[in-house]
């Protein structure tokens, strides 16, 4: 806390994810043998193709400014993918690109909550989420779900937590950190709810659309009742392997898009030019050209549950889609070791950074204090080293 500051930077919480991950690296640099498996980065390399297009971009000279809310060509391939993957209608001036997924989360919060305004978060949620609502000056509230339900609020829960105070709803499948995918017929059941209560939004995080296992991925914009008031949010880091090139983009309706360009235009004026033409390309692809990377990932998710499966302690989901596993630790509370006693997923995140040279990320700031987030987006070999160090330390 420094007085100097303002209250709302120091009232904002660092970012866990990226905390742990500079953690790792501030160890790796001091020599240690760290295996971070803290961040949710793919390790694959961005696809040629993608990058040819960069390229080609700078040696056709897109230098200049952007329109904020990004170029048309984009917004009218975002509104394709939008169908083909989708069967959502939107339409360009529906679409606004921003630097990251993050950034267009934060523009659409910005725009639509004032101080006293309550948000919902299904819990686990991703880090952000809360950081974001509390930067918005609104207060959010978690409704709880555990590993025995795969991590999946029900409808109840959810007529239980509104108040005549909620304006928004995150929901994010598949989900980071557990994977859970909620189907059609589950989001549908929500829905319902929500079609009582006109005056809730709902942030639909779709990010990981791409990076399931199988299961069907059902866009909740798709639920008739709901496009009105539902904003699609997606990028190209995850499928992509793009995550610093920073590309996230939103479908909404067309007032709340409107609001996130002018947001927008005084912040950052717009997301990289040269990203921004490789993001097209990207986006016009056969999806099939990115599925050696979820084949990959899929056999990873596999490997990984079996490996932590063997230790005792670890309570498991099978996640669905994204990469990471999500594993209940609470077994180990009360333990010691070196003198040292285990009482928090954060206590236990520690251990296995002290002890095993792991870094995880504690389960805290995704609103369920008694997991913690292993990403597997790392090779077969760092993770089987990983795992076997964990096993060790454990024991
Ligand atoms: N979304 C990724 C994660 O959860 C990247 C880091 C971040 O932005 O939080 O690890």
């Amino acid at each position: 806390m420094n007085e100097q500051l303002s209250n709302r930077i120091n009232s904002l919480p660092i970012s866990e994810t990226l905390a742990m991950a500079a953690k790792a690296r501030e160890l790796k640099a001091e020599g240690k043998d760290i295996i971070s498996l803290s961040l949710g980065e793919p390790d694959f390399n961005t696809p040629d193709f993608i990058k040819n297009a960069a390229k080609q971009a700078i040696d056709d000279n897109y230098n200049s400014y952007t329109p904020v809310d990004g170029y048309l060509e984009l917004k009218q391939a975002i509104c394709n993918k939008f169908k083909r993957d989708n069967n959502l209608e939107y339409n360009p001036n529906q679409v606004v690109v921003s630097t990251g997924a993050k950034q267009s989360i934060a523009n659409v919060a910005m725009v639509l909550l004032n101080p006293g305004d309550e948000v919902l978060l299904p819990a686990p949620y991703w880090v952000s989420y809360s950081a974001i609502t509390i930067l918005a000056e609104a207060s959010f509230k978690e409704i709880p779900s555990t590993i025995e339900t795969n991590f999946k609020i029900t409808p109840q829960q959810l007529e239980a937590a509104i108040t005549p105070k909620t304006k928004l709803i995150f929901f994010n499948s598949p989900n980071n950190p557990s994977g859970t995918i909620y189907s059609e017929q589950e989001f549908r059941a929500l829905a319902k709810v929500l079609e009582k209560h006109p005056n809730i939004y709902i942030i639909s995080d779709e990010i990981y659309e791409h990076i399931n296992y199988g299961d069907p991925v059902f866009s909740f914009a798709k639920i008739e009742s709901m496009y009105n008031r539902t904003i699609t949010i997606n990028g190209v880091a995850k499928a992509f392997a793009m995550t610093g090139w920073r590309i996230g983009y939103i479908g909404a309706p067309e007032w709340i898009a409107k609001a996130c360009t002018k947001m927008q235009g005084q912040i950052t004026s717009g997301a990289n030019c040269i990203a921004q033409r490789a993001t097209i390309t990207a986006l016009e692809a056969p999806v099939s050209k990115i599925q050696y990377m979820v084949d990959e990932f899929k056999n990873r998710r596999n490997m990984v549950l079996e490996l932590l499966g063997e230790i005792d302690g670890f309570e498991l989901n099978v996640p669905g889609g994204a990469f990471y596993v999500f594993p209940n630790v609470s077994g180990f509370f009360g333990k010691e070791f070196k003198g040292i006693k285990i009482n928090t997923a954060a206590d236990f995140s520690m251990f296995l950074l002290n002890e095993a040279n792991i870094a995880t990320v504690s389960g805290e700031a995704f609103g369920a204090p008694n997991c913690i987030r292993i990403s597997y987006a790392a090779s077969e070999a760092q993770l089987r080293e990983a795992i076997n160090r964990i096993k060790k330390v454990v024991s």
